[in-house]
């Protein structure tokens, strides 16, 4: 009877007290394992790329950082970015940045620095963090052709926005030809200027809004006679400018901003033949959002 079971390794503590104690040790041991052993929760993904602008520190172009980081999106980034969403579409890109950059350059990203930063290079942060939280393919299920009014499912590709870069870091102060022979230095907008603008968004029409970005913007302007004057801050001046001189500020800046160029998209549809122009906004980049 005692052939017919199956002894091999088999220690009776009975005869061999030793080796069954140490056989029940090492079980015990290894459940101990088994129980402190955390489940392995794998780190958001992220991704390392170039800022189209780059980040000046406190004026000094010497050190400008053009290294940044951003991260996968978590679902308790979801829960703070649906929160603030109720608070307008501010706070809803400010709080996005914030959760999604991991650090520009060698500085850890947090508000101060993400103000600083060029609208161009803002944007790049967000079409980055879309592509680790979501990945490359964006997707419209039912898209409506302008031209012939098809609706098809239109995908395209991160990589297929086009991106403008800053060649010359200084180019983010800029001159731009006024009328009757004056001029203005100007500077492009930073997070805070669209922190400012957002902020007012919902009371305000645009040229009101347009009047806030050039009373910002606008650093200096030079009179024919040569005379400078600072009029950064000076709201009443930006009143005062003549419509065309507002619309030059305006188109320059518009023209020099690096970073995606979501309105500079076209492809053409099969079907009518015709280039079809794409607007991509940060509520299609963030669709689960
Ligand atoms: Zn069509």
């Amino acid at each position: 009877m005692a052939n017919d079971l199956h002894t091999e390794g088999y220690s009776n503590p009975l005869t061999n007290p030793g080796a069954a104690n140490a056989a029940i040790a090492s079980v015990l041991n290894a459940t101990q394992a088994m129980q402190v052993a955390k489940p392995e929760i794998p780190l958001p993904a992220g991704g390392n790329f170039t800022l189209p602008g780059g980040y000046v520190s406190a004026g000094d172009y010497t050190n400008v950082r053009y290294d940044a980081e951003v991260r996968e999106l978590t679902g308790a980034d979801e829960e703070t970015i649906t929160k603030a969403r109720n608070a307008g579409l501010g706070k809803f890109i400010s709080t996005l940045l914030q959760c999604g950059t991991v650090s520009v350059g060698d500085s850890k990203a947090d508000a101060a620095l993400l103000s600083a930063l060029l609208l161009g290079d803002r944007d790049m942060l967000l079409l980055e963090i879309r592509r680790a939280t979501y990945g490359d393919e964006v997707v419209w299920d039912r898209f409506s052709c302008p031209f012939c009014a098809e609706e098809f499912r239109l995908s395209i590709t991160l990589d297929e926005i086009p991106i403008r870069r800053l060649t010359d870091p200084t180019e983010r102060v800029f001159e731009v030809p006024l009328r009757r022979g004056r001029k203005a230095f100007v500077r492009l907008p930073v997070g805070a200027d669209q922190d400012a603008i957002l902020a007012i968004a919902e009371r305000t029409n645009e040229s009101e809004q347009n009047t806030v970005l050039l009373s910002r913007c606008i650093v200096s302007v030079v009179e024919a006679d040569g005379d400078e004057n600072a009029v950064t801050g000076n709201v009443e001046f930006a009143r005062s400018l003549g419509i065309v001189d507002r619309k030059s500020i305006l188109d320059a800046i518009e023209e020099k901003q690096p970073g995606p160029q979501y309105n500079d998209i076209k492809f053409t549809h099969d079907a009518c033949g015709k280039e079809v122009p794409l607007f991509i906004s940060a509520g299609d980049l963030f669709q689960g959002l």
